[in-house]
């Protein structure tokens, strides 16, 4: 029962990021708790990328459009930086 439970919340937070709950369900229900931790983690380092501001150095979502600091218009990057990376960029 306790497998079904792990099974079942690897799978939703799978879904959520809108990968495959099937997939992410016997990964949990295989691995549990560790397969729950990798979905959660899997999800917020591919759902948030972040960049940096240019005129201030604020590290903001990269679906912002305009930094919320100092309110400079940002450009839609050609690349998207992956979370975590961005505050390492000069
Ligand atoms: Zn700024």
């Amino acid at each position: 029962m306790i497998l079904f439970f792990f099974g079942l919340s690897a799978g939703v937070i799978g879904k959520i990021k809108g990968s495959s709950f099937f997939l992410w369900f016997l990964i949990g229900f295989c691995v549990p708790l560790f397969g729950t931790i990798a979905a959660i983690v899997y999800r917020f380092e591919h759902a948030e990328p972040q960049r940096r501001c240019e005129q201030c150095g604020r590290v903001v979502k990269l679906h912002e459009q305009v930094c919320m600091t100092c309110g400079r218009d940002l450009d839609y990057p050609d690349a998207p930086v992956p979370a975590g990376t961005a505050g390492h960029l000069s």
